[in-house]
């Protein structure tokens, strides 16, 4: 019997050097922690960002199957 890849079910590869629990994202590994993309872009909404809060990843896209909102990905 072949082994089964613990990714199989996503077809997402975790990038463990981008830790995340947002698995909202389309982009999330969703069988771990992490962050499938090779890259991210974080950033910030604020003029003068203070507090973790202030900062965001930029590349979160909504993944439609777990939030629920179609094409809102960016
Ligand atoms: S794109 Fe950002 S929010 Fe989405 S899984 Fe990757 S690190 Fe997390």
């Amino acid at each position: 019997m072949e082994k089964m890849n613990p990714n199989e079910k996503t077809g997402r590869e975790p990038n463990r050097a981008i830790a995340c629990t947002v698995s909202e994202c389309a982009h999330h590994a969703k069988s771990c922690d992490y962050c499938a993309l090779e890259k991210i872009r974080v950033g910030t909404h604020e003029a003068h960002p203070t507090e973790t809060k202030c900062v965001d990843c930029e590349s979160f896209a909504c993944d439609p199957s777990s939030c629920g909102r179609e094409g809102s990905a960016r």
